[in-house]
């Protein structure tokens, strides 16, 4: 059935928030869906109402994205998503000078992790094969930032095989609005977000672009830290962290969606996860393979 959006032809794309379990002793968490508008890095109110309107009336849970007023299920909840094990590669038989099977290089299946946009064969929407570049707003954000960056983006790196380019920080705020390919990440007050309910910690989105093909290429892609949230600041990859909140949201900006398996960097809650589930892995390599 339908996925939360077709990001094609930049008309849609997802936004979502990841959820402190931090503020409240019972995780409440839940996606925060939200559009964006063509043209613009913020989105347009119409085209949430729609995004909302597809998350309900979406009939199977091949997305994890619930409804925006969708209240966290604990376990025993929603069916979890088909996270499967890693598929054997596809890739011939290594022979001892070559990749181990398992290299970050190595062809693999479709795995069935959730992708955030979808092309109308199921395929994810990925990045350009080129290094992405990314960029901090350093106004709001804590200090070490940019470090935060060169290891989330190294941690990435080391099990996908993507490549990252750190561009020039920006120093105000306000320059966000400047045009921009590549993910900007910046530390801004939820309530910059009105549509994030009170215990979401982060948000991302990402943007798409035609191909000649026909088909869609992220092109841009939004990560905002919410200042409001205490572990913003502790600029580690522990549990208690910014760090996995970091890795969670490239994981949106890369092209992946929401797992149910609290296992996963990608539940929606923030349950204290830090490191790649093997299902993620394989999903963050398969998108790297997509590139195009
Ligand atoms: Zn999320």
């Amino acid at each position: 059935m339908t996925p939360l959006i077709r990001g094609r032809h930049g008309t849609a794309t997802d936004l979502v928030a990841f959820r402190a379990r931090y503020s409240s002793p019972r995780p409440t968490g839940r996606h925060q869906p939200e559009p964006r508008s063509a043209g613009s890095l913020f989105a347009g109110f119409p085209a949430l109402l729609i995004v909302v309107a597809l998350l309900i009336g979406s009939a199977l849970l091949s997305h994890p994205e619930p409804a925006a007023t969708t209240p966290y299920v604990a376990a025993g909840g929603a069916a979890p998503v088909a996270d499967r094990p890693i598929q054997p590669s596809a890739a011939p038989t290594p022979t001892p000078e070559q990749e181990p099977q398992q290299s970050v290089f190595s062809p693999i299946a479709r795995p069935a992790h959730p992708w955030l946009d979808e092309e109308p064969g199921g395929e994810p929407v990925a990045w350009a094969c080129a290094p992405i570049g990314y960029r901090v707003v350093l106004e709001g954000a804590p200090a070490g930032v940019e470090q935060l960056l060169a290891e989330a983006t190294a941690r990435i790196s080391a099990v996908s095989g993507h490549q990252f380019r750190a561009d020039r920080p920006l120093h105000w705020l306000e320059e966000r609005s400047t045009p921009y390919v590549g993910i900007t990440v910046a530390w801004v007050a939820r309530a910059e977000h009105p549509e994030a309910s009170q215990d979401a910690i982060a948000i991302a989105r990402t943007t798409t672009t035609p191909t000649p093909s026909g088909g869609s290429l992220y092109s841009a892609g939004k990560v905002h830290i919410f200042s409001d949230w205490p572990g913003a600041h502790r600029m580690n990859f522990t549990a208690n962290g910014v760090g996995p909140v970091m890795l969670h949201e490239l994981g949106h900006a890369l092209g992946l969606g929401h797992s149910d398996d609290r296992d996963a960097m990608m539940h929606p809650t923030n349950l204290g996860v830090t490191t790649w589930s093997e299902p993620e892995r394989a999903a963050l390599r398969y998108l790297r393979q997509s590139c195009r």
